[in-house]
């Protein structure tokens, strides 16, 4: 196993100097009509500086959340309970004052959203939406602020940049409506970028495009990077290591080779399982994933995945897997893939035509 550092217990295991962002026991709860949703549930996890986090999770596993959390940026029946920190280069951003964490957010972690015209106000232009962080946290006057906005359109491949800062949001196309919430995000030097599913709204051949570029940026400019991702295929090639979320926890972390390679937790097998391959056969149908993520008002007692999970026994019903791995590779799971135990219990359900919580196989398994 490649050397991580990541623990959902305890302090993370990095040399303190390579770490740009701990969080420690991140939680979140929504107070719904029907009762406190936990939508993040005590997440851990380190940062290094210039790497690459990916997160991957299906829609409600808790990973927008989770850097919402961060960025501060959450709704208001959020509830965040206490016991939590979150440090960025050992500063505990939790503690601080409204006006020091507004700085903080607004200079040192930036963040990109999955669809650039709910970030970008569709009636001002592009220039004053790029240049107005700059004049205000980096006290630029206009000329220095315009100056750098031109430099930071070129920088995210965007042609004619003078021109562009004339334009409103609408008269650009999608791709080029990212690159400027790039642009606007990279305008105050974060030593920190989150990306929430940043191409999920671009076709295809743009998606590349942003990610190659967002890859690229990141490497030259030496930041730290989360990209949130429904889609295991982003991360592969991109992502330092891997973090896979489901039910408000990270369920699998690893350095990402590793994650894909000896990949231990059944969600994490399920989701690899479902990305489309080009040596398949045309015609045959994609893996689906079983069944549909757990309603976390009212979460089950044990294992979260366990009715939907091929691997599942009557243990995991009643007995929520903690943590087990090494500090390079993690993952919660009493049957993980790949072991002995994994693939008897596989085995097992496979010969029973049911896992243990009743679901067919022969749609769980493939
Ligand atoms: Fe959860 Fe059990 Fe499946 Fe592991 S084998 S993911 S513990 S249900």
């Amino acid at each position: 196993m490649s050397g991580g550092n990541t623990l959902e217990s305890g302090p993370p295991a990095v040399a303190p100097a390579e770490t740009l962002l701990e969080a420690d026991h991140l939680t979140v709860w929504f107070d719904t009509p029907r009762g406190q949703l936990r939508a993040v549930d005590g997440v851990s996890f380190a940062l290094r500086r210039g790497e690459t986090l990916g997160v991957v999770g299906e829609s409600g596993s808790g990973k927008s959340v989770m850097v919402r959390a961060i960025m501060n940026i959450l709704p208001g029946n959020a509830v965040r309970p206490p016991g939590q920190s979150l440090r960025l280069a050992g500063r505990d951003i939790l503690s601080l004052t409204p006006t020091e964490r507004k700085r903080v957010l607004g200079t040192e972690i930036a963040m990109i959203f999955q669809d650039p015209m709910t970030s970008l106000n569709p009636v001002r232009r592009i220039g004053i939406q790029l240049t107005e962080s700059m004049r205000h946290h980096l006290d630029l006057g206009k000329a220095e602020a315009t100056k750098r906005a031109v430099d930071l359109l070129n920088l995210v491949g965007i042609p004619e940049p003078t021109r562009r800062l004339r334009q409103y949001p609408h008269q650009l196309s999608g791709g080029m409506r990212q690159r400027v919430t790039i642009a606007i995000a990279l305008a105050c030097n974060p030593t920190l970028l989150v990306a929430d599913e940043p191409t999920t709204a671009l076709d295809v051949t743009v998606q590349k495009q942003i990610l190659d570029l967002l890859d690229r940026l990141q490497t030259e400019l030496g930041m730290s990077m989360i990209l949130i991702t429904h889609d295991l295929g982003v991360v592969a090639g991109r992502a330092t290591r891997t973090a896979v979320m489901y039910a408000g926890k990270i369920v699998e972390i690893a350095e990402t080779v590793e994650l894909f390679d000896n990949t231990r937790h059944p969600y994490s097998r399920a989701l690899l399982d479902s990305i489309p391959r080009v040596e398949r056969p045309s015609h045959q149908k994609l893996d689906a994933i079983a069944g549909r993520p757990p309603d976390m008002v009212d979460p089950p007692r044990g294992c979260a995945f366990a009715p939907r999970c091929a691997y599942a026994q009557p243990r995991c019903i009643e007995e929520e897997p903690e943590l087990s791995g090494d500090a390079g590779h993690q993952w919660r799971c009493h049957f993980p893939v790949g072991t002995p135990a994994g693939e008897a219990a596989r085995r097992a359900n496979i010969a029973a035509g049911v896992t243990a919580t009743g679901l067919a196989t022969s749609k769980a398994v493939s």
